[in-house]
């Protein structure tokens, strides 16, 4: 079986010696992005392949061959995964588009919200040649140690959704990837379910706007913590950010029988089911961040001067999370006429700080929607019309 890996960051490095240790798989890197090529390159050249440190054991993996070619990465492969940041899977789809393989599935480690909207935009009729999927997150935290040479998994899921288009084969991909990562692919029933329980987008943005809303161009000596800094006034702000998204998924469910949103859960819930055993005090969302062993230590984005530390506001926790996430989101709520106000609130301030305009009177009518995958930004116009050409209504069998 020929795979193609898209990327050359942390979760590219993984997949590349995770799958390149199986003799029966052949692994293509396509990493056009700066000299990424002639750093893979160069990387397995001086090494025997992409060593993976996990936990208790090293895999050794060597992909076949690195591409800045997209016909050459791509054609032939009939797994096609791309390992990079939301923003940049528009323009990778969109050069590989003219080279994928009929009946390949093509898919993204993570999907972040959207990701099929995208991928119907790009692909037009070349969509009904190939399945996509989406994993809810990278099943591991892992970091590069040696480009081209060695990747560090920090820790792993103990299981991953994955949605697919179309719906029914989401199963058969889980189990088929699931077993080639050694991951647990938990198959759920749409792409929006994986849409609206992107945490990420409620987590990220969140946090943000509680510890910096009142930020006032103060210098800081050192970066602060991040998780471990959600006191009871931030927990309050996520909270109600994670009941407007269960007002939307209640609202949508009960209007829509038969729409499947279950694995849309409260935040709370999440992170009891991501950390079973980190979390030591689960009673309150506050409780649950500060007591979260697999946050210890995590800082807040900052930038650094001469002077010491200030917000990151380009982190990628407001320019990934918000047009590739929360946006989104927040799209399909306006769509389905339920209001979000801590949301609007968060994206209000989120775009000042970015420097974009996405809301205008609680409209998503702003200049810069082009810049997310917000269902508005292609042409949406009404909850009915998503549904029925995203395909996220079951279909009736007669
Ligand atoms: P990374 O920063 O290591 O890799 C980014 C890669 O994306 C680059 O190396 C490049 O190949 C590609 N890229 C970046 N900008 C591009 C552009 N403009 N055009 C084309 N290609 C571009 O990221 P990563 O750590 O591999 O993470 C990939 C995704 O997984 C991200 O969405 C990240 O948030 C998510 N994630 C990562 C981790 C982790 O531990 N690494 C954990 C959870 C989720």
């Amino acid at each position: 079986m020929q795979i193609t890996i898209c990327g050359g960051g942390n979760a590219a490095h993984t997949l590349a010696g995770l799958l390149g240790s199986k003799p029966d798989l052949s692994v293509y890197i396509y990493a056009p992005y700066q000299d990424e090529t002639e750093r893979w390159q160069e990387g397995l050249q001086q090494n025997d392949g992409i060593l993976v440190r996990a936990p208790g054991r090293d895999i050794l993996g060597r992909p076949a061959a690195v591409f800045r070619d997209p016909a050459q990465a791509v054609q032939g492969s009939q797994l096609i995964l791309l390992a990079l940041p939301a923003f940049a899977h528009e323009h990778i789809l969109e050069e590989i588009a003219g080279y994928l393989s009929p009946g390949a599935w093509v898919g993204a480690l993570p999907a972040r919200a959207g990701f099929d909207i995208c991928v119907r935009d790009v692909l037009k009729e070349r969509l009904s040649q190939v399945a996509i999927f989406g994993f809810q997150t990278l099943p591991w935290a892992c970091r590069i140690q040696e480009y081209g040479g060695r990747v560090l998994i920090l820790g792993a899921k103990d299981q991953v959704d994955l949605a697919a288009w179309p719906a029914k084969l989401a199963p058969v991909i889980s189990t088929r990837i699931g077993e080639l990562l050694g991951v647990a692919l938990n198959p759920i029933s749409n792409f929006l379910s994986l849409t609206l329980a992107d945490t990420g987008q409620l987590i990220h943005p969140g946090i943000m706007y509680g510890l910096f809303h009142r930020w006032n161009g103060q210098v800081y000596s050192e970066p602060g913590l991040f998780y471990q800094a959600v006191d009871e006034e931030v927990a309050e702000i996520l909270q109600k950010m994670s009941q407007e998204v269960q007002a939307l998924r209640i609202t949508l469910e009960q209007t829509y029988p038969g729409l499947d949103l279950t694995a849309v859960r409260p935040l709370g819930e999440w992170l009891k089911r991501s950390y079973p055993t980190s979390i030591q005090d689960s009673s309150t969302l506050h409780s649950s961040f500060a007591t979260n062993r697999s946050y210890t230590g995590l800082l807040a984005p900052m930038c650094k001067s001469d002077k010491g530390f200030t917000p990151d506001f380009q982190s990628r926790y407001l320019s990934e999370d918000v047009p590739y996430g929360l946006l989104v989101m927040r799209g399909i709520a306006e769509l389905a006429g339920v209001a979000t106000p801590q949301v609007d609130e968060v994206i209000s301030w989120a775009q000042d700080r970015l420097g974009k305009q996405y809301l205008v009177e609680h409209k998503l009518t702003g200049a810069d929607i082009f810049l997310t995958l917000s269902p508005q930004r292609y042409g949406y116009t009404s909850i009915e019309q998503l549904l029925r050409e995203m395909e996220y209504l079951p279909i009736k069998e007669d």
